[in-house]
């Protein structure tokens, strides 16, 4: 990559990093050797502050479903600024947008809206346990939900240091984490309905709760088996243990109703995040009615935020929701994603490369290997140099991508059949540059 095409990115990292430490609010924006900065994005493009366009495959790690800058949330977010309300009081909309959420996912009773998914994660954790008055969780190895103690645990970890999948240890996912709370966290083989049941069976009395994604969507795209969704649910209605999904990722892409719709479950607690906010800070917990109760004043956990239900997300989401409810959005999320795991396919079957295109409703990642991947384990040993090779390709090519193996791309409504080819073109010159190299 040309010096000069970077140079006000180089030159405002150099600035921030005075600052700021590795110049970006998130980790997950550093790359080397300095971070993009992008001054602008509208539909599925985006321009850094040196005026490169690229095509938008990070889209706010997964968030942005609509695509960027779309007129009718514009729209919707200059309405409720003249309504001048922000925070600290309740909006009058927040009960419509709690009507449009639960039509679209009947498999829940209540919900209640936040900001971040690892807010809502911890809720999620405070009611299972006033619930059941156990205090130790479970957790699929590899799963990501949020950054807090209990929670950061198992995830990007070295997986030759986590044990056997019949004895699975529990590691910090970063440094600074409690000791304790680690310890405490019990961590199950996901997909491997055998060893996750004993596991948590012979935790039962201690957990409050049991925490999957359904989809392992944060490391790439690890699909959960149904039946194996299935066997975690029913050991946790077995115990009396809060069978908690995930949703963050999968909520209004897998279906209108999410991964519970899709795989047909019913958990006690869900979480929700990324998509119904388009890009805006929206999350929730959402669940059963007894559960969710408990966070009424005085009956259990507290359930408090300054911007929690802020009029600007819950505005978006009044816009978002209803333009995802018929189906006809993950319909064609999921044959964009189909496109361009056949198009990589046949590009890596063409150069001899034992490559896969892991996706579903508009989320996907490659895989250079021939094993199958169905758990964090085997995501982990899929080539890491080729995937991060290709990625940067693309990055090359002008397409924005996440570059390490453990990353997830994602495609909005606005990746157009244009966009589309101009991502297939990218693939297979890409491709080719890793056979030359
Ligand atoms: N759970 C999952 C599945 C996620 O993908 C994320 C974010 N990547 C979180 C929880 C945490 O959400 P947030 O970043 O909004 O705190």
């Amino acid at each position: 990559m040309a010096d000069q095409i970077f140079a006000r990115s180089k030159s405002l990292f150099e600035r921030a990093r005075e600052l700021i430490p590795a110049g970006v609010s998130s980790n997950s924006r550093f790359r080397e050797p300095h971070p993009t900065y992008f001054r602008a994005a509208k539909g599925a493009e985006i321009w850094d502050a040196d005026g490169n366009r690229y095509i938008d495959l990070i889209l706010g790690n997964g968030a942005v479903i609509l695509g960027h800058g779309d007129p009718r949330i514009e729209e919707a977010i200059r309405k409720s600024l003249e309504c001048g309300l922000t925070i600290g009081v309740e909006w009058e909309r927040v009960a419509e947008l709690a009507e449009i959420f639960l039509d679209l996912v009947k498999t829940v009773d209540m919900v209640r809206f936040t900001n971040t998914g690892t807010e809502a994660m911890l809720h999620a954790l405070h009611i299972a346990r006033s619930a059941t008055g156990r205090s130790r969780i479970a957790k699929a190895e590899g799963c990501y939900h949020g950054w807090t103690d209990p929670f950061f645990v198992s995830a990007f970890h070295d997986p030759a240091k986590a044990g056997p999948v019949n004895a699975m240890r529990s590691l910090p996912g970063t440094p600074g984490l409690d000791p304790g709370a680690v310890e405490d966290t019990v961590v199950f083989p996901f997909n491997d309905i055998e060893n996750s049941v004993a596991t948590i069976e012979a935790h039962a009395d201690d957990l409050a709760a049991v925490f999957v994604e359904p989809v392992m969507i944060d490391i790439g795209y690890v699909q959960g088996r149904r039946e194996y969704l299935h066997a975690l649910q029913a050991v946790c209605e077995k115990n009396g243990i809060i069978f908690v999904l995930d949703e963050v990722l999968t909520s209004f892409r897998l279906a209108p109703g999410g991964a519970q719709e899709f795989y047909d479950l019913r958990p006690g607690l869900s979480i929700y995040g990324k998509a119904m906010g388009n890009g805006y800070p929206l999350a929730a917990v959402a669940g059963k009615e007894e559960l969710m109760r408990l966070t009424e004043p005085g009956k259990g956990p507290a359930f408090v935020g300054t911007y929690n239900g802020h009029a600007l997300s819950v505005a978006v989401a009044l816009s978002v929701l209803p333009l995802l409810a018929d189906g006809e959005a993950q319909r064609n999320l999921e044959e964009a994603t189909v496109r361009l795991r056949s198009c990589f396919e046949s590009c890596a079957a063409k150069r001899g490369f034992p490559g896969r295109l892991a996706g579903g409703a508009g989320h996907f990642q490659w895989y250079f290997n021939s094993d199958d991947v169905v758990d964090y384990r085997t995501a982990a040993a899929s080539d890491a140099a080729k995937s991060s090779a290709f990625a940067a390709g693309l990055v090359d090519r002008g397409i924005l991508a996440g570059t390490g193996l453990l990353f997830h791309q994602a495609l909005s409504l606005a990746h157009t059949n244009a966009i589309l080819e101009e991502i297939e073109e990218a693939f297979a010159d890409s491709m080719d540059a890793l056979v030359g190299g």
